[in-house]
């Protein structure tokens, strides 16, 4: 398939890089694509960013077929443009749509349109270590319809994102509030896909959490109520004694992309990895016993990010000394020097697009 390329009439420029947060500053163009039951996914096109023309009747807005994915290109100290286990998001994708019956996409395809795209956006890719280019391919349906069923039309997109530092004064340990009554996602129901549903499930504790003084909640298993599973939107790491755990994918956890590179790294470094369930019990048990060093989350926008403190109703737990543990920090630090072209890419991960 072709695609249209139409350029934006603008000369707008990227913020200094110590100005960028995350997601509000977007780029010229976006790559649109549209699908059809009968012409499949047709009128791939890069074009100006704007406002689309989507019906108060479209199917997405009530009742919310839509899956996201998010990624980063970076720049390298040599001035290349690098993304990282790209192909991964876009394969997961298709299991997000699968999950919620939307078309296939064909992952080569629209690797190839997201690398001409961000090439033709590459002044908005800030240079300074630790900022990025977040990438958001999305897809949402679009029938102009009010009965239920999965609908006939969609639309992907890819809009693109400059974003700062997620740690701009260096990696903060973050406080977590373990959610007791809310469940984020249930075995059988979407939690393994990245859908837009599951952030929805997910506001209503967050909003509890900060309000209470909490950073991020941690999601336990929505049948027990027991089990480890998510912390924000993000995997975790229990470093216990020697042992380094991470919740079994168990059909209600997203298979983040940095969780498996972390674990691959563990097993690289000949670390005692074990994905396994883990209980909220267990990890109050192990602080207890002197044997709960660290935890942390794992996934794109932070890579990973060090707890410093859980509350579970009205016990509360200290890890680590207020600063960021020495596993998290080697971990942050071999992802980020592979990310930034600063290490040898040894696990073949880095995609230099140009
Ligand atoms: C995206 C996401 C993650 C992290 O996945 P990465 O591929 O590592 O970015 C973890 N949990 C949830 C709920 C997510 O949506």
């Amino acid at each position: 398939m072709e695609i249209k390329v139409t350029l934006a009439q603008t000369n707008r420029t990227r913020p200094q890089d110590s100005a960028l947060g995350f997601g509000n500053v977007f780029t010229d163009h976006m790559f649109v694509m549209d699908y059809s039951k009968d012409n499949g996914w047709h009128d791939a096109r890069i074009e100006p960013y704007a406002d689309f023309s989507v019906p108060p009747s479209a199917m997405v807005f009530h009742y919310g077929q839509a899956i996201f994915e998010g990624l980063k290109a970076y720049k390298t100290p040599d001035k290349k443009i690098c993304l990282f286990r790209a192909k991964d998001n876009f394969e997961r994708m298709n299991r997000s749509a699968k999950g919620l019956c939307i078309p296939q996409i064909d992952v080569d395809f629209v690797m190839d349109a997201m690398k001409k795209l961000i090439k033709l956006e590459e002044k908005w890719i800030p240079e300074t270590l630790g900022t990025s280019l977040y990438i958001r391919p999305t897809i949402i349906a679009t029938d102009p319809f009010l009965g239920v069923r999965a609908s006939y039309t969609y639309k992907f997109f890819i809009i693109l994102s400059s974003v700062g530092a997620y740690y701009a004064d260096g990696l903060n340990p973050v406080k977590i509030w373990v959610e007791k009554e809310h469940v984020r996602a249930i075995r059988g129901g979407m939690g393994e896909f990245k859908t837009a549903a599951n952030y929805a499930a997910s506001l209503f504790a967050s909003e509890e959490a900060k309000k209470n003084g909490y950073d991020q909640v941690l999601w336990l298993d929505g049948i027990e109520r027991k089990y480890i599973e998510e912390v924000g939107a993000m995997n975790i790491f229990l470093l216990i004694g020697d042992e380094l755990v991470t919740p079994i994918l168990n059909g209600s956890i997203l298979p983040g992309i940095t969780r498996y590179s972390v674990i691959s790294l563990a097993k690289k470094w000949g670390m005692n990895i074990s994905e396994r369930k883990i209980s909220v019990e267990e990890v109050f048990k192990a602080h207890e016993d002197g044997k709960l060093t660290e935890i942390f989350g794992s996934g794109t926008a932070a890579v990973i990010s060090p707890v410093g403190e859980i509350r579970y109703g009205d016990k509360v737990i200290s890890i680590g000394d207020g600063t960021p543990g020495e596993t998290a920090m080697k971990f942050y630090n071999a992802l980020t020097d592979i990310q930034y072209g600063k290490a040898e890419d040894t696990e073949n991960w880095l995609e230099v697009i140009g």
